[in-house]
């Protein structure tokens, strides 16, 4: 089936219009007309091959919300007309141990996700979200609460489960102090998500204009984090911090705001390696942890507590054609807080 999309053909040249075949509609398939794609940084690290192992043509975009248009004679959650979401996969192997715990982002035999993994169908390369439609396994397709605004809900298939996983993981509650280091679009889920639980969230930000916005998306207290100070009066008092900066930074500075053992959740991806001082994490028997998006079941699950608890994303929604742009804006972390393409707009663009 021809599909309409945005790639980059490789690390340097700006995103354009591209097309492609999906696959056709399997027995357990779920046909997405998809309607708004968000944009999350490691978009931009994997279509300028920041991490190294970029397919090109790479067409990215893992936070997919759409209409169901077509289903397979073996679909059974899924109907013609209702809305779903995809995420960051579309497939694993569902028999390995992390699989049938729930945990397909572990995959053993390598999860499939939803762009730069092989194709097992076409022999190819899974395409993402920037592009009009989607075939997807019912099994990897999420509902979405009929009550949220579906533009600023296609961040939670990324942004939200990424923060909500960890803060879930390491049982965040009310009445402990935790940190969100860096606010853009995983921070900004996070510190909606961490007030939901009830804790104490206080902001550590390099720009010195977000300061208000953290205070009206919830945020406690707001910490300027290149200043020495202001950190300092933090030493040793959180339970959990929440590290999703993008970009080279010094984690020691806040591992040792943590409490005796406190975790630090690494959730951004620098594409270099980030110097750790041992003696941070020895005194205290603080620890250091990493987390990547959150499984199916889980997806789910956040999904319904957003539902319930009227929580999407802030977003400004961009035509596909701005997409270079957007891209440039987030290496000036000038996102409030979450680019969403709204892919009626590619129409415009063929
Ligand atoms: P984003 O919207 O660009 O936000 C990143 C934020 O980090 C910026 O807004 C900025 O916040 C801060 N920052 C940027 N450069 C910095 C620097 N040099 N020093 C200190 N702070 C800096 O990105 P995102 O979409 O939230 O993604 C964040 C990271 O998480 C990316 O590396 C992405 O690849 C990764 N990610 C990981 C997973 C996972 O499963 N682990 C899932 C999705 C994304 P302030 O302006 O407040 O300082
Ligand atoms: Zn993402
Ligand atoms: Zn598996």
């Amino acid at each position: 089936m021809k599909t309409n999309a945005y790639a980059a053909q490789n690390a340097t040249t700006s995103l354009s219009p591209f097309s492609f075949q999906r696959r056709d509609v399997g027995q357990h398939d779920v046909q997405i007309e998809i309607l708004y794609c968000g944009v999350c940084h490691s978009d931009l690290h994997t279509v300028r091959g920041e991490w190294g192992g970029t397919t090109y043509p790479c067409v990215p975009g893992h936070e997919i919300v759409g209409r169901v248009v077509k289903v397979g004679a073996h679909v059974e959650k899924f109907k013609e007309g209702d809305t779903a979401g995809v995420g960051c996969m579309v497939d694993s192997c569902r028999t390995c141990a992390n699989c049938k715990e729930d945990l397909e982002q572990f995959c053993e035999k390598g999860t499939i996700f939803t762009y730069n993994s092989p194709e097992k169908q076409t022999g190819g390369t899974t395409f993402g979200g920037y592009s009009d439609s989607i075939v997807v396994d019912e099994a990897f397709v999420l509902h979405i609460p009929q009550n949220l605004d579906l533009a600023a809900t296609a961040p939670l298939l990324c942004a939200g489960i990424t923060t909500y996983s960890p803060l879930r993981h390491n049982n965040v509650s009310k009445g402990q102090k935790v940190g969100v280091v860096g606010l853009g679009g995983l921070g900004h889920m996070a510190v909606k998500l961490a007030k939901g639980f009830g804790a104490h969230v206080v902001v550590f930000t390099t720009s010195s204009n977000k300061v208000e916005d953290a205070l009206r998306l919830g945020a406690d207290e707001v910490v300027n984090s290149k200043n020495a100070d202001e950190m300092k009066k933090h030493l040793n008092s959180f339970h959990f911090i929440l590290d999703t900066v993008s970009a080279q930074h010094d984690i020691n500075a806040y591992l040792l705001l943590l409490k005796r053992d406190g975790n630090l959740t690494q959730v951004g991806v620098p594409a270099e390696p980030l110097p750790l001082q041992v003696g941070s994490l020895i005194f205290g028997r603080r620890s250091l942890s990493g987390s990547l998006i959150g499984g199916i079941k889980e997806t789910q699950e956040m999904l319904d507590f957003c539902g319930e608890h009227n929580i999407t994303s802030d977003i400004e929604l961009i035509p596909i054609q701005n997409i270079n742009e957007a891209y440039d804006r987030l290496l000036k972390s000038d996102v409030k807080y979450r680019f969403v393409i709204d892919m009626a707009s590619l129409k415009q663009a063929l």
